[in-house]
């Protein structure tokens, strides 16, 4: 058995039990773990992490800990410049592209709402869903910390909220600022939606829809028909009251 001190900094907390947030607390550990081992041990996900330092030094996950390390553990985007620290963060991906973990469904239409590129099915399950992360470079939406500390899954975000007005918000402040084109996408399978003449349409809608809409889009996935109806205007203000929500908080 070896002792070191551990200490977790900003949002890292919200994994920990209350009396170890914010505080520097004596820990006790079998062997010599990794340092990735032993933080994940305690609840923290890696995906959530950004910088290690033990004893003052940036180290890698796969250190191995000593007796007496001091161990202090970052996410990303504290206040503080780390550019010249290593970081065990792997590199941004150049697309922001999601997958939904199966309880998020309704995040994952509001995400597709505003445009954002969303995977989401409703009977995938752990393995499959940490596998199409890896594949696709797609960053893991859950609030599964067993899902996040997966070996495969490098950009993962634990979603705090409960709510998925809230949800949304949460997603904009975490990952903002984003290029967001609401209603450019599929609600039903996140296919990306194109403008069609009415006529070639026509066949599909209602008479009500036939006779008061006249501009329509059609998903290239599956197909689907969309039109401004009556709900369009609620969407409309919902996505703006997020996305006003989320730069306010941010600042
Ligand atoms: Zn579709």
């Amino acid at each position: 058995m070896i002792e070191v001190t551990v200490r977790v900094y900003g949002s890292l907390n919200d994994f920990l039990p209350a009396h170890r947030r914010h505080v520097t607390w004596p820990h006790v550990v079998e062997a010599h773990p990794s340092v990735k081992d032993l933080i994940e041990s305690l609840g923290v996900p890696h995906p959530e992490i950004d910088l290690i330092l033990v004893n003052g030094m940036s180290v890698p996950f796969d250190y191995a800990v000593r007796s007496a390390d001091r161990i202090v553990v970052f996410p990303q985007f504290m206040v503080f410049d780390v550019r010249t620290l290593s970081r065990v963060r792997p590199p941004a991906l150049e697309m922001i592209r999601f997958v939904a973990d199966v309880h998020l469904g309704k995040l994952a239409r509001h995400l597709r709402l505003i445009g954002l590129d969303t995977d989401y099915r409703a009977d995938a399950d752990d393995a499959a869903l940490a596998e199409l992360a890896h594949r696709e470079g797609r960053i893991l939406l859950t609030r599964d910390q067993a899902l996040l500390k997966r070996r495969t899954v490098a950009h993962g975000y634990f979603i705090r909220e409960t709510h998925p007005h809230r949800q949304l918000v949460e997603v904009l402040r975490r990952f903002g600022p984003l290029d967001l084109r609401p209603f450019s996408r599929c609600l039903r399978c996140n296919g990306v939606l194109r403008d069609v003449r009415k006529s070639a349409v026509d066949s599909t809608l209602l008479p009500r829809t036939r006779q008061h809409y006249h501009d329509f889009q059609a998903c290239s996935g599956c197909g689907r028909v969309y039109w401004k109806g009556s709900h369009w205007k609620r969407l409309k203000h919902a996505i703006d009251a997020a996305q006003e929500e989320a730069e306010r908080r941010a600042i």
